[in-house]
């Protein structure tokens, strides 16, 4: 099953994408994962992306369709894949159908209030030793403004100030909306109500996606 996730910053993407790979073993294709694994790896695509990056860029299209093109041909993808983060514009999407990657079979649009994104990214701080994320409200570090698990002082990232959140809302909007639109008229598109805990919008995902499964298999065009 080919599944793209959409959803404003916030929207819990991430972790719809993770209890995705856990329960149905869907791996979970993210092209910031791919792009900081290219670099870590020093392969030559990830060369070319950490060039770009060190100028203050963006990586551009052809490297993230390159790199998706080289992900989506290993052997954990021959059943399906969950495609999150990318693509997020009509063009994109046009580049990956360019690539020969075939359409989507389900897409999911976590849709989330403005506001409910505002309060989780803004209470949002992370550790930059570990990496671990902590939340202010729903998962506080036990010692303030310390990392629970190596003790180092946690920041907040510069693109979770409100300002920039509500900037990259405006953005989301205008150049994936579309995109939505496109999807709904191939009957691909599922809404899915992100505005709840993250155990619940998981739970909603999957009951579509079992409905969507139990159907492929009974009219034997499953995989
Ligand atoms: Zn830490």
């Amino acid at each position: 099953m080919r599944i793209i996730l959409l959803g404003a910053p916030g929207s819990g993407k991430g972790t719809v994408a993770e209890g995705l790979r856990s329960a149905y073993g869907f791996p979970k294709i993210s092209t910031g994962d791919l792009l900081r694994e290219a670099v870590r790896e020093g392969t030559p695509l990830g060369i070319v992306a950490a060039s770009q990056m060190g100028k203050g860029g963006l990586v551009d299209d052809a490297t993230v369709l390159a790199l998706l093109r080289e992900r989506l041909a290993r052997d954990d993808c021959r059943g399906g894949h969950v495609l999150d983060g990318f693509p997020r514009t009509l063009a994109q999407a046009d580049s990956l159908e360019s690539i020969g990657a075939p359409g989507p079979e389900v897409v999911f649009d976590l849709q989330v209030s403005d506001e409910v994104v505002l309060r989780r990214l803004t209470n949002r701080r992370t550790c930059p030793k570990c990496e671990a994320i902590y939340h202010l409200l729903n998962k506080p570090p036990k010692t303030a403004g310390i990392c629970d698990a190596c003790g180092t002082a946690l920041v907040q990232r510069n693109d979770d100030t409100s300002e920039v959140i509500v900037e990259r809302l405006r953005t989301y909007h205008a150049k994936t909306e579309p995109l939505v639109a496109r999807y709904a008229a191939k009957g691909a598109l599922y809404r899915i109500d992100g505005d709840g805990p993250a155990g619940a919008v998981l739970g909603e995902v999957r009951k579509v996606l079992d409905a969507v499964l139990g159907r492929a298999e009974s009219t034997g065009t499953g995989e």
